[in-house]
């Protein structure tokens, strides 16, 4: 049942699971599939969300799949495949994991390419952060993509799908092409921008945790997201350029969900990209700390760290925290946006060991614009600096990928001979500072998230149906007048 090992047991994995199960006797199947893992799959809410959510829809049965290598994809619960599912959708959160989405359709004997695909095929919905962003790269395999909180448009998407069901393929593209919020390939013109759905009252929506398993990343801890969006306009964030507005779960929904959820778990991780920014956090960490929980945070903020918090570290004997520093300097640091300095965070280093935490996992990149060598340096030099205080470090630093919709999205990408020598050079560094450790993310797949992120329909053919790309050393910056494929998506304001 070792997921992680790639020893994919379905029935073992359901057995210990706990929580939400759907009824399975309705007339329109559907297969939801995390183009990834298990074990990476159920640790994610976007997936667990439109589980539950399809599944409340009277006539809808949705199954879970998962994509290993070189297998078929069925249903977890079903074990039908998912060539015999009437709709199969796929929630992709990370740019490389569509090639997992390409080789679940053929080892599941369905065309990738949807030109080649039979009317009586599933229709191939996908969604989530990644296509959103730029949906051109998927446009040649899925018959519709969703843009933005596919829980907007969930139940008139599956209406359209199930009247779809007795009439040709081509009648529910039809159908499908005029909801608010989806690109139907074969139909748009290229030319009218599809507007990008976002879910404003997220009481209505709630993402959480509805399967609990053992064989996941947050383990048997019932996982909830207090918001989206976040507002700080770090100049490389593609997340806070797509959703500009914070929205909140209210404090009253989000105690009550964990509330009852107490009957599966005494562990709560409360999840977005802002979290310590929800108007009545202290008021959720206080009730909640009252019923004994361990609680985690996703993220938490240099700027404003607040007492609830620091008291919630001490209570839970936490003793590792998260930082993203992102750069070294802070002249580095005013140019992405990112509003703190190198004192401050020194001296939240101070309070969180005051609270008992021995260890920081840090965050930087590398390549950033207008970045040089002494940026470099100051990540060494910040990170003396933190180890001098005697606290183990876990630095990790990424390349930067200059990201769709963002001020960066012209930008060009350090060479990857440059990144290597940055990288090379950093770890020689880290390995004479005492209590650190150091990584780096891959150059390559990093460079290949870059390609795929800039791809309009034609490159994006290449890349993931014709695997004819080969992943360029430099990936030069954009003409100011170049046209940008991800255009297709209009992002309001507001
Ligand atoms: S604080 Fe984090 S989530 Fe917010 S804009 Fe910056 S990088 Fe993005």
């Amino acid at each position: 049942m070792t997921d992680k090992k790639h020893t994919y047991a379905p029935s073992l994995l359901i057995g210990q699971e706990k929580g939400f199960a759907p009824s399975v006797h309705k007339p329109v199947s559907m297969l939801l599939i995390y183009p990834n893992t298990y074990y990476v799959g159920m640790s994610n809410l976007g997936f667990q969300a439109i589980y539950y959510h399809a599944n409340q829809h009277p006539s809808i049965f949705c199954d879970r799949g998962f994509v290993y290598k070189s297998r078929p994809v069925s249903g977890i619960l079903s074990g039908i495949s998912l060539r015999s599912f009437d709709i199969a959708a796929f929630s992709a959160s990370f740019e490389l994991d569509y090639f997992n989405i390409v080789s679940a359709l053929r080892e599941s004997g369905l065309n990738p390419d949807r030109t080649q695909r039979k009317d009586t095929d599933p229709l191939i919905l996908i969604g989530g952060i990644a296509p959103t962003i730029n949906p051109l790269p998927l446009a040649g395999i899925a018959d519709a993509i969703v843009i933005g909180d596919g829980e907007m448009v969930l139940n008139d998407l599956l209406n359209a799908c199930i009247q779809g069901k007795t009439r040709s393929g081509r009648d529910v593209l039809d159908s499908l092409s005029v909801l608010s919020g989806v690109f139907v390939p074969e139909t748009h013109n290229r030319t009218n921008p599809v507007m990008r759905l976002q879910a404003l009252d997220l009481d209505l929506f709630p993402a959480q945790t509805h399967v609990f398993t053992a064989e996941t990343e947050f383990s048997g801890r019932f996982l909830i997201e207090v918001g989206r969006g976040c507002g700080r306009k770090c100049r490389f964030c593609a997340a806070d350029y797509i959703y500009p507005r914070p929205r909140w779960r209210s404090a009253e929904s989000i105690i009550s969900a964990i509330s009852w959820n107490r009957q599966f778990t005494d562990k709560v991780g409360m999840l977005g990209v802002a979290v310590m920014n929800h108007p009545d956090i202290d008021d959720i960490i206080r009730q909640v700390q009252s019923w004994n929980m361990d609680i985690s945070i996703s993220s938490l903020r240099v700027e404003a760290i607040k007492e609830s918090v620091l008291d919630m570290i001490t209570a839970s004997g936490q003793r590792s925290v998260t930082l993203a520093p992102e750069t070294g300097s802070d002249r580095l640091r005013k140019t992405i946006n990112k509003r703190f300095t190198n004192d401050r965070l020194l001296s939240l280093v101070q309070t969180l060991q005051d609270v008992g935490v021995q260890e920081l996992k840090l965050y930087f990149m590398a390549g950033l614009p207008g970045e040089t060598d002494a940026d470099i340096e100051a990540i060494i030099s910040l990170c003396k600096d933190i180890s001098a205080r005697n606290i183990r470090l876990k630095v990790n630093v990424n390349p930067f990928i200059p990201k769709p919709h963002t001020p960066f999205e012209r930008e060009p990408m350090m060479p990857q001979k440059e990144l290597k020598r940055v990288f090379s050079y950093l770890q020689s560094e880290f390995r004479a500072i005492p209590r650190s450790s150091f990584s780096h993310a891959s150059i390559r797949e990093a460079y290949t998230e870059a390609l795929i992120c800039r791809a309009d329909e034609n490159m994006g053919n290449e890349i993931l149906l014709n695997a004819s790309v080969r992943v360029p050393k430099e990936l030069a910056g954009l003409a100011p007048d170049a046209p940008l494929p991800w255009k297709i998506v209009h992002i309001p304001l507001s």
